[in-house]
């Protein structure tokens, strides 16, 4: 018997919820459901965003994702975007840390952040001889982590095992550009649960590390190692383009400037108060919205999954785009650039020689770069005017690599309240936050705030969410695990 299709709504338009909304096309395109997406600004992508005026391809939020996650990687090639799929460049690998006016590559081994050899930590130039030497503790030192299981921050954990040295200048530049917050609130079992298993099984990380890193798949030896990042040629906003297109195409409805403002309870569903004092009803809702949107939205349902939410905190951050003419260059791009510890007084955390870690991408002889500007607990970068954020960018690029002349091409963007902070405690959050959503059949959350902040992550998070909702309401999807009990229609 043919039954009305069941209503979906997808809150917020970022890749959370446009790949939320991709999971259920084989529903729509079956006629079991409708799906709506309901993005608050005038374009989709969230902190997706791909500047191309210049003919150099300069993203302005993620400019590639972790080749080891395979979710973006099989959305980009299900919307048909596979031969664009490139890695970064064969013949150029790692990166420099800056410290006291030079550049210092990172040395072999690291782990994010973490030695698993302490030969080339040795070598370098970036600790001190007491620096090294207190890093070496690792190897005999007892565990440190707490026998209880609670969790702790990563900087209280590396500080006890390598010292405040490799803390400063390699743990926390290189963690902080993947997660935003202060290593010393950063949660271990959230962001590294693997060390904290690694030091429970070998006691020394280093050593831990060194035997069990990833395993080398048999390769050819002349051919160069794997990318560890992928991207698209084109852009990564090409992605949300085409999943624009392909979801228009498939007959879902994509609304842009609809912020949703409430929702509550109807009936078996849900409804979601719009602008303007309208609503509309759905049975089943995803909010792939940043948690304090979330939390206001959740807060009217359920005051402590308002809470839970609002304890994820955001930070802003900037990233200036630079196009300069080649002589302008002081210096070989030999890396893919460079990472600016917190104590070295720069607003700037990283840069990036984007000539040097992707090829093929650009229309332009111009040379481009990347900055990113902000720290947790510093200046709010993200408030500065365009001659404040530029200025800044250009006299930070002077100091740390010697660039001074006048950058032919640049473009700002500002990123408010746009990395969540995985703060000690948050898988504990994670888990009663989806504990409580139970209450909620229908309902289910998705995006950075829960499971990860990488793209792939989001992309993971929004199938979960779609499984859970497609469950409650008696539908299978490729990610619903099984047959689902309990159907409101029967399905
Ligand atoms: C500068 C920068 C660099 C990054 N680099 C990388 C990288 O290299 N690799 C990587 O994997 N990740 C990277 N990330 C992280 C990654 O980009 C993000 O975590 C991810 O894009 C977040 O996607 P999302 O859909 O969860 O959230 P968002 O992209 O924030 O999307 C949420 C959407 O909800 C909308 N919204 C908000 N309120 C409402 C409302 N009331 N009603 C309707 N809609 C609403 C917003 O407008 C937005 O479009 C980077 C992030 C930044 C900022």
């Amino acid at each position: 018997m043919a039954t009305d299709p069941l209503r979906i709504a997808i809150v917020g338009g970022g890749i959370a919820g446009l790949a939320a909304a991709w999971e259920w096309v084989p529903l729509l395109q079956r006629g079991r459901v409708r799906v709506t997406v309901l993005e608050s600004r005038d374009r989709f992508g969230g902190l997706i965003r791909t500047d191309r005026r210049s003919g150099l391809v300069i993203e302005g939020g993620p400019d590639s994702f972790l080749a080891r996650k395979p979710e973006a990687r099989e959305l980009c090639r299900a919307v048909g975007l596979g031969e664009h799929l490139i890695g970064t460049r064969p013949d150029i690998r790692g990166a420099y840390i800056y410290h006291h006016g030079r550049l210092h590559p990172i040395p072999a081994g690291m782990q994010a952040g973490i030695p698993s050899d302490l030969g080339p930590l040795v070598r370098s130039g970036l600790l001190s001889p007491w620096g090294k030497f207190r890093a070496s503790w690792d190897l005999w030192l007892p565990r440190v982590l707490p026998r209880d299981g609670r969790d702790v921050s990563v900087g209280w954990f590396l500080r006890r095992r390598f010292g405040e040295e490799v803390v400063v200048r390699l743990a926390e530049p290189m963690l902080s550009g993947i997660y935003a917050a202060d290593i010393d609130q950063l949660s271990l079992a959230a962001t590294f649960p693997r060390l904290a298993e690694i030091e429970h099984r070998s006691r020394s990380l280093i050593l831990g590390l060194s035997r069990s890193g990833p395993p080398a798949p048999a390769r050819d030896p002349a051919s160069p190692p794997p990318s560890l990042f992928q991207t698209l040629d084109t852009g990564l906003d090409t992605l949300i383009d085409t999943l624009v297109a392909r979801l228009t195409a498939a007959g879902a409805e994509l609304l842009r400037g609809h912020p949703v403002e409430s929702i509550s309870r109807e009936g078996r569903g849900y409804r979601l108060g719009l602008a303007g004092g309208s609503g509309r009803s759905f049975e089943g809702v995803i909010l792939a919205t940043p948690a304090y949107v979330t939390a206001r939205l959740l807060g009217a349902l359920d005051p402590r999954l308002g809470a839970l939410h609002d304890r994820i905190p955001y930070s802003s951050l900037a990233v200036v785009g630079l196009g300069y003419a080649p002589e302008a260059i002081p210096r070989p791009l030999d890396k893919t650039g460079y990472l600016i510890p917190r104590d070295s007084g720069f607003s700037t955390t990283a840069v990036t020689w984007l000539s040097a870690k992707w090829r093929h991408r650009h229309q332009s002889e111009l040379v481009p770069l990347r900055a990113f500007l902000g720290r947790t607990g510093g200046p709010d970068v993200a408030e500065l005017d365009d001659q404040g954020l530029l200025g800044l960018a250009l006299h930070d690029l002077a100091a740390t690599m010697g660039l001074t002349a006048a950058p032919a091409y640049h473009v700002l963007f500002r990123w408010r309240r746009a990395l969540p902070q995985y703060l000690v405690g948050h898988v504990e959050r994670v888990r009663e936050i989806r504990e409580r959503l139970q209450a909620w059949p229908g309902l289910a959350v998705a995006g950075a705030a829960y499971d990860g902040p990488g793209v792939p992550d989001c992309i993971a998070s929004a199938r979960t969410a779609v499984a859970a909702v497609a469950g409650a309401l008696g539908m299978q999807t490729a990610g619903t695990p099984g047959p689902a009990a309990g159907s409101p229609r029967g399905l």
